[in-house]
């Protein structure tokens, strides 16, 4: 705390110094008329003469009335107080300084201190609200996307089913008139040789097979 620092601050009610500040120089705290109390820490081990609880009066300094000195026990603060007379008190008030400031801004600070806990949650619920939003909307699209993969194998499956299907009957269609046209053995019958007997031999273009009929037996390929 250098010289002087908060000379003629009348504003101050109460002044606590926080755990390392090691020294406080001459009138650091001086003229400071509406001071009525300093909670000094351990820490402190030099304060310079003047340095709380005086303001100017005829021919200098005079101390403050009703000013009390709050510090440990055998410590600076306590030697600062006794060496003027000030009131000392190892009673330090534990909501950091005295009455006055933090009654002043208790309500200040506690009101704005509500109102953000009550508006912090509501962000976070309404951000809480968009994140299930976001993961309901995703949980959403992975169903989408499951529900489409199996109508895709769905019709994949059917696709191919039919695609089967139409082969067999392909073959079926193929191999029936094979059998069908046993017109032939009408012919034959009347000729009285069998149908394979009908024709000459021939290789089915198809498979490759010998045929003596009209068509493939092999494959049903139509040879004449
Ligand atoms: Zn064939």
């Amino acid at each position: 705390m250098g010289y002087r620092s908060f000379y003629n601050c009348t504003a101050l009610q109460s002044v606590t110094l926080p755990q390392g500040v090691t020294s406080v120089y001459n009138g650091a705290f001086a003229n400071c008329p509406n001071l009525t109390s300093v909670t000094l820490p351990d820490s402190l081990v030099s304060i310079a003469d003047y340095a709380f609880g005086f303001q100017s009066g005829t021919g200098g300094f005079v101390p403050l009335p009703n000013f009390t000195i709050y510090g440990s026990a055998g410590s600076a603060a306590e030697a600062y107080a006794n060496k003027y007379g000030f009131a000392f008190s190892t009673a330090i008030p534990t909501p950091t300084p005295p009455p006055s400031q933090p009654a002043a801004s208790e309500p200040e600070a506690s009101a704005p201190a509500a109102s953000e806990e009550s508006v912090v949650p509501t962000p976070a619920t309404s951000a809480d609200a968009d994140q299930n939003k976001q993961s309901k909307n995703s949980q959403d699209s992975d169903m989408l996307l499951i529900l489409l993969a199996i109508g895709g194998g769905t019709i994949l499956l059917i696709i191919v089913g039919v695609v089967i299907f139409l082969i067999v009957r392909n073959k079926n269609d193929r191999t029936k008139p094979a059998i069908q046209p046993d017109a032939l053995p009408n012919k034959t019958d009347s000729n009285g040789s069998k149908t394979t007997e009908q024709y000459p031999e021939i290789y089915c273009p198809m498979c490759g097979t010998k045929n003596t009929g009209r068509y493939c037996s092999l494959c049903g390929h139509l040879l004449r």
